[in-house]
């Protein structure tokens, strides 16, 4: 819509009963004005006029409502006689002077339509009670423009109750109403008189009460020069912290001049800390800093400067188009930089996705004779329409389309010249603006943010930063040489690095979308009588602690992104050193070998700490001739979970980098032989290769695994969960399935406080078994009774535990899985049984003259069974996880770090391990 002062003003603004009538106390103060919004409506008369109102939405009949013009004095008049009451104080003598935040209320207008002919009557408080009751931002302009600039400037900045009028405009949210008060000289710098708040910390702290984000609005006014140092930098330097919810301490705000503590109460120190989230933060001290952009703001702040700079050299005519390389990975600014160019050009750029596009035709166009030659494509008709003017193009994601592409552009690089291909005719694309983005020098960018990351997103250095920069343009261009064919380099006219994001500048960027994400649920619920969707919304989201999860949301989408494309040539491994007790196993930096066949690489994330790991470090077995071997590497570890990193050949329907894996003691089995094929028995494959012992374990962070026997993590089980679950949890399940104890039999688990014992103690109540747990002090039989456990045997006070056993179960217990690698345990067990019962052997004595078994006299006598159980099958695996993604089993667990291996051990070997320990890779 044009509106022009000469407009005939017959526009006008709806009568309600309401109007300049609401003196009651509890409307009196409001800022929901959605509460009293109405519809304004001003439309030129030329335009075909419709007045819309809450009591006539639609008027079917055009029908014109003359208004009387408003004399001068009239409402204002009474608005100010209505709030100067309520208006603070300003001679007050008190030190602080606090504010809620909260605006006056300001009657609705009678009507918006000046005095004749426009020269008189500008009322300021006419607007800013329009605007409090919803008049947008047409709304506001129509009504501008009845008047003088001269008059409107006169007044833009006066006070209504002791606020500035662009207070009014900021508090409507919109930021095209403050953006027209600012065009008036409208002070962005503006303060609440009587306390002294500034328009910014107003702005900020004004999202709480009308329950919605204002970041758009804060950054409005810092992009129009509003200064950040209005609120002490203790709220946003450093951004990317999190404030406490009573907002900086009194020695953070110690430097703070006296009167801005005179506004910043307690109240408004915890309202602004709730209210300055993320975003606000990051605009803060960008606004803060911006007097000396960084490498880095150029790309993301002021991308203009560079740009200016760019169309500087634009003016010199040549016949050549500028061709730009825009180099750095996905989502880093390279498509909002080409937008801004085109912003600033007042031009559409074309977007060009060079990944559908392979062949010359699909690019141009095909010639006369063809079939849909005469249509043409979007970029022939785009060059086409702007022959001989300015115009841009970006071809996105360059080094996806083919050689073929790259020679077709030569000709219009070099000459500026190109042919319709609809019809022929020659078109000058001189004045073109190519813009070629790519990301296939992500490599070389990302490896140069690593080294120099600190330097460029934090240091002070410019000179440094600026000789980084060069060197780093100039690698690219060798990169893009080496990359693209030598015509189509020859024409690059410069080379724009996109670097990545720091991690801080990533938490705000995904803050912006959790805010986008907050403004759309709360959109209104709709509801469709004839539909099966279902709309959400009416909801209020409050992030708190807004960095921390932003930056945790960034850092999981980041590692994601980086670790497709980068894998290192090294990584640490916890490396075993020496032989027998005293071996230990320090951090040693070891190669990152790659998936081959049949293989993929697992990001180990949690490793579990098995008793075996202990005793193949210290060479426990050595005396059974199990050691570890030497394609072991001396790296341990046979509970890994992780997250696929690498897949190799042959492995890609079953795996995706990204998916989560699980890496267990057996590591692959051949597949073919009789015990692999048997269905059950896999586990005595004579060819199978052992985690940890033939082959190096997880206690390292990139571990090589059989694509087709590594197990996949299901949803719900957490990896430090899944780790210990794939030795120590399929163990404890296998042998419980092993005992052959039906639902409502007894099972007795010696050793149930223990790493595998607690374990047992869950899948075999959840299998219906009634479990009676052995081990000694009040500790493990608060944490046995806790599992599931019926009753608790304490070794160290019981004298006869057989004997006790019987007095529970009568007959005996119709199982006893053996865990204790002890003489007693074994020696035991057979005396726990009722005739018939079955007795699992698990644990592994260092000592070589245990046996499992009994007396042949009893073993007849008693019809027992003896078996051994070890680990568990694949299946077994899948099923055991299962009963954890179902909330049945849970792991305790100890919970350490790599480095700190060789303690874990010990605290072992000393019996001091509660439940699992688990270790961060
Ligand atoms: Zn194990
Ligand atoms: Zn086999």
């Amino acid at each position: 819509m044009d509106y022009r002062m000469d407009d005939t003003p017959a526009h006008l603004y709806p009568v309600s009963p309401n109007a300049g009538g609401h003196t009651n106390s509890s409307s009196r103060r409001t800022s929901r004005a959605s509460s009293l919004r109405r519809e304004f409506d001003v439309a030129p008369s030329s335009s075909g006029q419709q007045i819309k109102s809450p009591e006539n939405p639609d008027p079917p009949v055009r029908k014109v409502i003359v208004v009387e013009p408003p004399s001068p004095q009239q409402l204002p008049a009474q608005a100010s006689e209505n709030l100067e009451s309520s208006a603070p104080d300003p001679e007050s003598g008190q030190e602080q002077v606090g504010w809620d935040f909260v605006l006056p209320f300001i009657p609705a207008p009678a009507s918006l339509t000046p005095g004749p002919g426009g020269a008189s009557g500008f009322n300021i408080t006419t607007i800013v009670g329009a605007l409090q009751h919803g008049a947008d931002e047409q709304v506001v302009q129509t009504y501008f423009n009845y008047f003088n600039p001269m008059i409107i400037e006169q007044h833009i900045n006066d006070s209504i109750a002791g606020v500035p009028a662009i207070f009014f405009a900021a508090a409507t949210n919109n930021d095209r109403i403050l953006r027209a008060f600012i065009a008036f000289g409208g002070d962005i710098n503006a303060v609440h008189e009587p306390s002294q708040v500034p328009l910014i910390a107003f702005a900020i702290a004004h999202s709480e009460t009308i329950e919605k984000d204002t970041s758009d609005i804060v950054a409005t006014l810092l992009s129009m020069g509003a200064t950040p140092r209005a609120i002490p930098e203790a709220f946003y330097v450093p951004y990317f912290r999190d404030l406490a919810e009573e907002g900086p301490s009194d020695e953070e705000l110690k430097d703070v001049a006296t009167s801005t503590m005179r506004w910043l109460n307690k109240e408004a120190r915890a309202k602004l800390a709730r209210t300055v989230h993320l975003t606000n933060r990051y605009n803060l001290e960008r606004a803060l800093k911006t007097k000396r952009p960084s490498a880095r703001h150029w790309q993301i702040a002021q991308p203009q400067q560079v740009l200016s700079e760019l169309l500087s050299n634009l003016a010199v005519p040549s016949k050549r188009p500028l061709v730009l390389v825009f180099a750095g990975p996905s989502g880093h600014g390279k498509t909002e930089m080409a937008r801004r160019l085109g912003y600033l050009m007042n031009l559409q750029p074309l977007v060009v996705d060079c990944t559908i596009v392979k062949r010359e035709i699909e690019l141009f166009g095909g010639r006369d004779p063809y079939i849909n030659a005469a249509r043409g494509t979007p970029l022939n008709n785009h060059l086409a329409k702007y022959h001989g003017e300015r115009s841009i193009v970006f071809l996105d994601e360059f080094e996806k389309t083919s050689s073929e592409v790259h020679q077709a552009l030569l000709l219009p690089f070099d000459n500026g010249e190109y042919q319709d291909r609809r019809n022929g005719d020659k078109i000058d694309c001189s004045k073109t603006i190519w813009v070629i983005a790519t990301n296939a020098l992500d490599d070389k960018i990302r490896n140069f943010c690593q080294e120099h990351g600190a330097t460029i997103w934090n240091g002070d250095d410019e000179v440094k930063q600026a000789r980084l920069m060069k060197a780093l343009s100039k690698e690219l261009k060798e990169g893009f040489l080496s990359h693209f064919s030598a015509p189509v380099t020859g024409r690059i006219s410069a080379f724009m690095p996109f670097l990545l994001f720091s991690p801080g500048e990533q938490a705000a960027i995904a803050h912006k979308y959790l805010l986008e994400l907050g403004r759309k649920v709360r959109d209104p619920v709709k509801l469709s009588a004839d539909s099966e969707e279902r709309f959400v919304g009416n909801v209020r989201l409050h992030i708190h602690r807004d960095a921390s999860i932003s930056t945790s949301f960034t850092e999981s989408e980041l590692k994601m992104a980086t670790q497709t494309v980068s894998i290192p040539k090294e990584q640490l491994a916890a490396v075993r050193v020496g032989g027998g007790d005293s071996a230990t196993a320090p951090l040693k930096t070891v190669p990152v070998t790659l998936p081959g066949p049949g293989e993929i690489l697992v990001k180990i994330n949690w490793t579990g700490l098995c008793a075996s790991d202990k005793s193949l470090i210290h060479d426990e077995w050595a005396g059974f001739g199990v050691s570890m071997q030497p394609d072991a590497n001396g790296i341990a570890g046979h509970e890994g979970a992780g997250t696929v990193v690498a897949v190799g050949e042959g492995e890609e329907d079953r795996w995706k980098v990204g998916d989560r894996a699980g890496v267990k003691w057996i590591a692959s089995t051949c597949g073919t032989c009789e015990f692999c094929t048997n269905g059950v028995d896999e586990c005595h494959c004579p060819t199978q290769k052992n985690s940890g012992f033939t082959i190096a374990g997880t206690f390292q962070q990139y571990c090589l695994a059989s694509g087709r026997y590594t197990t996949r993590i299901p949803e719900g089980v957490t990896d430090e969960e899944a780790g210990p679950i794939m030795c120590g949890g399929v163990t404890a399940y296998t042998a419980c399935k092993r005992s052959n104890v039906r639902p409502g039999q007894w099972i007795v688990l010696p050793g149930a406080g223990g790493g595998l014992g607690h374990f047992a103690v869950q899948y075999a109540r959840a299998m219906g078994m009634r479990v009676i747990a052995i081990d000694g002090g009040p500790e493990k039989e608060a944490l046995c009774k806790q599992l599931g456990a019926e009753f608790y045997i304490d070794f160290k006070t019981t004298k006869d535990i057989p004997a006790e056993v019987v007095k529970i179960t009568t007959y005996g217990a119709h199982g006893v899985i053996v865990f204790p690698a002890t003489k007693e345990g074994y020696e035991s067990a057979p005396h726990m049984l009722r005739p018939g019962g079955r007795a699992v052997a698990v644990g592994l004595p260092k000592d070589t003259s245990v046996v499992a078994g009994a007396p042949p006299l009893m073993m007849a006598l008693k019809k027992l069974e003896f078996v051994g159980s070890v680990v568990g099958t694949l299946k077994d695996v899948e099923e055991a996880l299962d009963f954890t993604a179902r909330g049945l089993v849970h792991p305790i667990l100890t919970k350490g770090e790599l480095k700190d291996l060789d303690h874990y051990c010990q605290q072992m070997i000393q019996g001091k391990l509660v439940g699992r320990a688990v270790l961060k890779v």
